[in-house]
Parts: structure tokens; sequence; C-alpha cells
């Protein structure tokens, strides 16, 4: 299957199926941006208030992507809390303001549960190199590593990968 059936998004092995045209994007010089998305404090959401509401974030989490990704773009949920997105023909301003509306979109879809969830997105980002020689797998690593920095650095935040080059400059 292409399809988590939690959220409806297309899943990991979609996200590997779609990974090459966006690599042949790449290729012809186009900015391809790699963001990953993993909820903040999700355990605790868990923990406090049950593993339901806890899909319910993870649905309006979802639903906050379905609405702020255009067509061209691709959304998917690799596992868990953890999402990936691919914008294309963004620069670093629009990748960032992009982050902005969709963890405010999250946050207020939140705020219609009506209980105090302490939670919020955390992004790193990678550009794809435009070279075959980046692998899906050295994108997701570079894009974890600056995730785990946006962590590091108190949650709530873009961070993007310091090994990573806008191939369109
Ligand atoms: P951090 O801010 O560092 O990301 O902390 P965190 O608590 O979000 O930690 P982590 O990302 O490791 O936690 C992921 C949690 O997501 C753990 C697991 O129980 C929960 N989880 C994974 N899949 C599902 C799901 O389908 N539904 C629900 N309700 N919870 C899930
Ligand atoms: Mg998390």
């Amino acid at each position: 299957s292409m399809t988590d059936p939690l959220t409806g998004l297309p899943n990991r092995r979609a996200f590997e199926t779609h990974f090459p045209q966006a690599q042949g994007l790449a290729e012809r010089h186009h900015p391809v941006a790699l963001v990953m998305l993993d909820i903040d404090h999700f355990k605790g959401v868990n923990d406090r208030f049950g593993h339901g509401v806890g899909d319910q974030v993870l649905l309006a989490l979802a639903q906050s992507l379905k609405t702020l990704t255009r067509r061209a773009d691709l959304a998917a949920r690799l596992a868990g809390d953890e999402f990936a997105v691919l914008l294309t023909d963004l620069d670093t301003a629009g990748v960032q303001a992009w982050y902005t509306r969709l963890a405010d979109h999250f946050v207020s879809e939140l705020a219609a549960f009506g209980l105090d969830l302490q939670t919020g997105l955390s992004a790193g980002q990678t550009w794809l190199a435009g070279s075959s020689a980046d692998t899906l797998n050295d994108a997701l690593m570079r894009a974890d590593r600056a995730l785990y920095q946006a962590k590091a650095r108190g949650r709530g935040q873009l961070a993007l990968a310091a090994d990573s080059e806008n191939p369109a400059g």
C-alpha cells in the first residue's frame, strides 16, 4: 500500500517512489527542499490525554499539510510522529515562510481540542544536491541531523542542514 491508514497521507513507500521525480527536477536546476517534521513532546500528549487524542493530533497535522502543500509537492507520513515534505521552486526564505504557516495552522487546529496540549512542530531542511549520487537516504540523513538541531535549539523551529547547498543558488 502507498497510503498511511490513519491520516490518508502518502506513506514512506509512496515517498520513496516519488523521490526520483523530485531528484529529476533538482537535476534540471529547480531548487527542491526536503523538510522532515516531528511533533514536539508528542509522547507527553499520549501519556496525559491518551492515544486517541494523540491520533487526533496526527490527523490535525495531516490536515494542515494537506491545506498547505501545493499539488506539485509531496507530503508523507514516514513513521510515528515523523513526516517529510518535498517543496519545489522555493528559496530559503520561502521554505521558512512555508514552515511558519504550517506550524501556525497546526497550532490553531490544536486549539480546537480545548486541551493544554503543549506541543508544536520542529523541522529539519536540506536541499537535494541535483545529482543522482545524492540518494534519498543521504538527503533524509541531512534533514534528520538538521531536525535534531531544531530540537536541541528549543523545538518549535526549522533548522537548515549545515552541509546542504541550494543548487539553484
Ligand atoms: P520530541 O519533542 O523530542 O520529538 O519528543 P516526543 O515526545 O515527540 O518523542 P518522539 O518523537 O520520540 O515520540 C514519538 C511518539 O509517538 C512515541 C509513540 O508512542 C508515538 N506514536 C507513534 N505512532 C503513533 C500513533 O499512530 N498514534 C499515537 N497516538 N501515537 C503514536
Ligand atoms: Mg516527536
